[in-house]
């Protein structure tokens, strides 16, 4: 089968695969995108399609500051792919809030948010605790429940529609010349020269540097290469209801409406021993009972849709990058937070895997953080 050469190969067409193999070639470089095809286990299209800085980096300043950055690159980086792809991501950045149901929960998060404020540059969050009178002249006509005391506002949260992000980014992908081959999903992947060989069904591809972005799937395609991608599942749940007239112009983390209306509500957080997909209803239960505390007209709705996403979390949450010792030029991209981080993948990201070493203020991200000293 006829060979392939490019600058990158990037091995993963999700949203962060996409995100960094757009980065790459918006600066230059010929770069090729294996994935599956449409059957394949994709989170990028399964997500609550939030872009959320204030809950991100709780014991890791420097994911707060990634993330800020992510937020502050995303409206540009939106306007972009709508060039680019002729599609609209519906971006938006009005700010974002936490929904606090009594008074034990405001305090708690309170001291959440403090905590956070304390670990980095003010500039990084900016958020503050809002009482029910602010969050109601926020969504002008919505009735709350008697328990939402408060929330926790971030100016710089914001939302999209995460099956028009990735439709857009493979729609510009296109536009740039970027080879992305559905049909192509990485079966074998070995040192060649200077670079990398790639085995596919649909034939060998061969690229100077390497990217796994691929997923649940990366684990396994790393060690070989002497990289670590750490994961543990993780399913999360949401519900869909029938839509309605537009009453949520900001969204929360659990509760959002869509730009046709739908209101999704989401979404649990559920160990994962396997990779099947199958929704359960008792941990939906949950999250839709703790809605209707908030937002108690939402049980008049009809649920019109259901499904379960599998986080690619890491043992902490945080992202991994990294760059392979025994095999310089192999990378390795997993995180949960895809939608979010779309933006400094596209950008950031994409520069350091571009230079010749991946710079000191990525060391944060190192998968080094999960060994474990055998000193006694
Ligand atoms: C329920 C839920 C809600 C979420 N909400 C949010 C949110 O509000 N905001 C946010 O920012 N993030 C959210 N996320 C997280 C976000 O969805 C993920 O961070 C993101 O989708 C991860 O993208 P990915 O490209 O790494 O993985 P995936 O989307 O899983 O893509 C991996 C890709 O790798 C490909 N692949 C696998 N094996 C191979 C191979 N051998 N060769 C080639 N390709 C291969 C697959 O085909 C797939 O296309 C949520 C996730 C879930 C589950």
């Amino acid at each position: 089968m006829a060979e392939a050469s490019y600058d990158f190969v990037v091995v993963g067409g999700g949203v962060v695969g996409a995100s960094i193999g757009f980065g790459l070639a918006r600066r230059g470089a010929r770069v090729a995108i294996l994935d599956q095809g449409d059957a394949a286990l994709r989170s990028s299209r399964v997500n609550f399609g939030l872009v959320w800085l204030q809950s991100k980096g709780d014991g890791m300043p420097d994911y707060g500051r990634w993330t800020r950055r992510s937020a502050d690159l995303w409206t540009g980086f939106a306007a972009e792919l709508r060039e680019l792809s002729g599609i609209d991501t519906e971006h938006e950045q009005n700010g974002g809030v936490s929904f606090c149901l009594g008074e034990a929960e405001f305090e708690q998060r309170r001291n959440t948010i403090q905590r956070m404020h304390n670990q980095v540059e003010p500039w990084v969050y900016e958020t503050r605790m809002i009482d029910r009178k602010e969050v109601e002249a926020l969504y002008p006509g919505v009735r709350f429940g008697p328990e939402m005391v408060g929330a926790s506002f971030c100016p710089h949260d914001g939302v999209s529609n995460p099956l028009r992000l990735l439709q857009s980014l493979h729609g510009a992908l296109k536009t740039i010349g970027v080879a992305y081959r559905p049909d192509a999903p990485a079966t074998a992947i070995r040192r060649d020269g200077a670079g990398f060989a790639i085995d596919t069904p649909a034939g060998t591809f061969r690229a100077g540097k390497l990217v796994l972005a691929a997923g649940h799937a990366t684990t396994k395609l790393a060690a070989p290469l002497g990289l670590e991608a750490p994961i543990v599942p993780e399913r999360g749940q949401l519900v869909v209801t029938e839509r309605v007239a537009p009453i949520l112009p900001i969204p929360a983390s659990g509760v959002r409406q869509t730009r046709d209306g739908t209101i999704m509500i989401g979404t649990t957080h559920e160990a994962a021993p396997d990779l099947t997909t199958r929704t359960t209803t008792g941990n939906m239960v949950h999250i839709a009972e703790r809605a209707v505390q908030v937002l108690p007209d939402l049980a008049r709705l009809r649920i019109v849709r259901s499904w379960l996403g599998l986080r690619v979390l890491s043992p902490d949450g945080f992202p991994v990058y990294m760059e392979s010792e025994t095999h310089p030029g192999a990378y390795v991209a997993i995180c949960h937070s895809g939608n979010t981080l779309a933006a400094v993948h596209a950008n950031d990201l994409a520069e350091a895997f571009l230079a010749h070493r991946l710079p000191e203020r990525l060391d944060s991200f190192h998968p080094r953080r999960f060994h474990v000293s055998q000193a006694a």
